[in-house]
């Protein structure tokens, strides 16, 4: 509760109501805006609970003077008598609009300088200002409201979890690298010349080592930090909600982890139905495209490798003769009749995204066909095709003949396109488990395998057989959860015992050495009674941005980053003082 209580003030300004007409009170805020009018002036007091007009007549002499000279951001001290707004000044806007304050003294506690932009909702600042003013951008309603919500959000978690038997424990941020697949931060020591602590990337690692502790039950509203290049909407330090859970079975991660974000959305004022869907890595890959499928509208890829199986089109025979397939979406809401030009463009995006290109069908809605392709297709294929698409006048078929991998990711991502251009997407929060991801993925350039979740991730028992021989073919006890397209968490179980583990290092290349230099500490630790254990972690940030509506995280930290990992106020990241570096035992290159 927000209130004048620990305050120099008797009131807050958005308090004020009829109720309190009469009551003398002391307000302190900043001054939202000034107004002369007709020998009064009329000062909006604002402070973090809303804005209440204060008005100074000359009768106040002195008190009058100074409310003269105060300008925009200068910070108030206002001591009056809250009376009824004169009839026809009534300002129906806002909560505290039928009230004012008859002010009878001032006390500037302080000046501030013209502000770099408006303290309103939806200005049209450049984000670069916005930030390079944070402070000032904070005493914006909606920057202050995805704050109050990422603390309301962050408080539902630590009373979910708590209520549940999880404790909060803190890992320690100067360590050893944790790999999650992105780069570490370095943190050099001086009093050990030539080493480096890493900035977790996760508490993976640590959290495990609490399963052996015997904690059973942790979660911590965690810092993680990841070196990356910072293409699309990250940070290179973030906020997950880690969890771990001893002596369980994946369906008792995913049955507390729903239980607490059904809870933690209700928080924010939204319902989530229970229990969600869940799609194992295969059905989401096939169906949509991704392992992050935005389920908030339909348009699922369709295999038609089937009517086209005795094709004589030359692109659609040759994809099938190599193994690969011929799969497609349906854009409908006219886009049978959009012009030529739209669908090059569409093809464009396909070819872009790795396709040899786009074979794409128009039923107009004057009952017309027109396609580069057609031509190609019988009148049999052709009429399968209509059926397995459901396609009608005023709809376009896409299609993408190649490896069934490159078929699914260029529609996928083509899918995403179509809904914003054809705005289909239903609003709300649509969630879901993607499931059973395979636990190696093949690093071409590289030529080796990659964890895909992380090393510690839990082979299918009836997969270990197969490690060795077929990692391609070895999936994990993994699940992500997905929200509208967003990955908003991951988790997996973990391996308990140090053979394992040692033989899935070994798969990712690293030989036994290796792995007593890098996780002798976690291997060690697995020989010494480690319980089966498995734990997830959601990305807060993301789920608050989700929840706010808002298009970015940087929308939802107080103090984010630009793109380039960049911090435009403190100008961070800066050179140091050379003594520094010396101390460090470091020298630039
Ligand atoms: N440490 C993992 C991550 O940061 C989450 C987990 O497996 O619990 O993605």
């Amino acid at each position: 509760m927000f209130d004048a209580r620990y305050s120099t003030r008797t009131h807050v300004c958005g308090q004020l109501r009829p109720e309190h007409v009469g009551d003398e009170v002391v307000l302190a805020g900043w001054v939202h805006r000034r107004r002369d009018h007709g020998g009064l002036i009329f000062v909006d007091l604002r402070d973090r609970s809303g804005v209440v007009q204060c008005t100074f007549s000359p009768e106040a002499g002195a008190t009058f003077v100074t409310a003269e000279q105060v300008r925009g951001e200068w910070v108030l001290e206002v001591k009056g008598s809250v009376r009824h707004r004169p009839e026809g000044t009534v300002n129906t806007n806002g909560p505290t609009g039928g009230v004012e304050v008859s002010a009878d003294s001032l006390r500037v506690l302080n000046t501030s300088a013209t502000p770099p932009f408006e303290i309103e909702a939806g200005i049209s600042t450049d984000e670069i200002t916005r930030l390079r003013w944070r402070y000032v951008d904070i005493r914006r309603p909606e920057v202050f409201a995805a704050l109050q919500l990422r603390d309301r959000v962050t408080q539902r978690f630590r009373r979910s979890l708590e209520r549940r038997g999880f404790i909060e424990v803190e890992t320690p941020i100067l360590t050893k690298s944790t790999p999650e697949g992105a780069r570490d931060f370095l943190v050099p020591s001086r009093l050990r010349p030539g080493e480096f602590y890493a900035l977790p990337q996760s508490p993976q690692l640590f959290k495990q080592l609490l399963m052996v502790g015997g904690i059973e039950r942790y979660y911590q509203i965690a810092r993680c930090f990841r070196d990356e290049d910072l293409r699309a909407d990250r940070q290179p330090e973030f906020t997950q909600v880690d969890i771990e859970m001893s002596f369980v079975t994946y369906e008792d991660v995913l049955g507390m982890m729903e239980e607490v974000m059904h809870e933690v959305m209700a928080e924010a004022g939204f319902d989530l139905p229970l229990p969600l869907p869940r799609l194992t890595y295969a059905e989401a890959m096939d169906a949509y495209g991704s392992d992050r499928p935005d389920t908030s509208f339909e348009m699922k890829l369709t295999d038609v490798g089937g009517v086209f199986a005795s094709s004589e089109f030359k692109v659609f025979a040759g994809a099938l003769a190599s193994g690969g397939t011929i799969k497609g979406i349906v854009a409908r809401d006219g886009a049978g009749d959009w012009p030529r030009s739209r669908m090059d463009a569409l093809n464009e995006a396909a070819v872009e995204a790795g396709a040899k290109g786009l074979a794409w069908v128009q039923f107009t809605s004057a009952g017309e066909v027109r396609s580069p392709v057609a031509k190609f297709f019988s009148d049999t294929e052709m009429s399968a095709l209509r059926s397995a698409f459901e396609a009608g006048p005023g709809d376009a078929v896409m299609m993408v003949a190649d490896a069934r991998a490159v078929a699914n990711e260029v529609l996928g991502a083509l899918r995403l396109r179509l809904a914003d251009e054809l705005g289909l997407r239903e609003p709300g929060f649509h969630t879901l488990w993607v499931v059973d991801f395979p636990m190696f993925t093949w690093d071409s350039d590289e030529k080796r395998w990659d964890p895909s979740h992380h090393p510690f991730t839990r082979p299918f028992d009836e997969h270990v057989d197969l490690l060795e021989d077929d990692p391609g073919a070895v999936r994990s006890y993994s699940y992500d959860l997905v929200m509208n397209g967003n990955e908003i968490g991951g988790g997996t179980l973990r391996i308990h015992s140090e053979e394992l583990q040692r033989r899935v290092l070994g798969v990712l290349g690293i030989g036994r050495e290796d792995a007593d230099e890098k996780f002798g500490f976690l291997l060690e630790a697995l020989s010494m009674g480690a319980p089966p254990h498995g734990g997830i972690a959601l990305g807060l940030d993301r789920l608050v941005m989700l929840l706010a509506g808002a298009g970015s995280i940087r929308d939802v930290i107080a103090f984010p980053k630009t793109s380039s990992g960049a911090d435009p106020m403190t100008g961070a990241p800066d050179e140091v003082d050379p003594r520094q570096l010396r101390e460090l035992h470091l020298r630039i290159d």
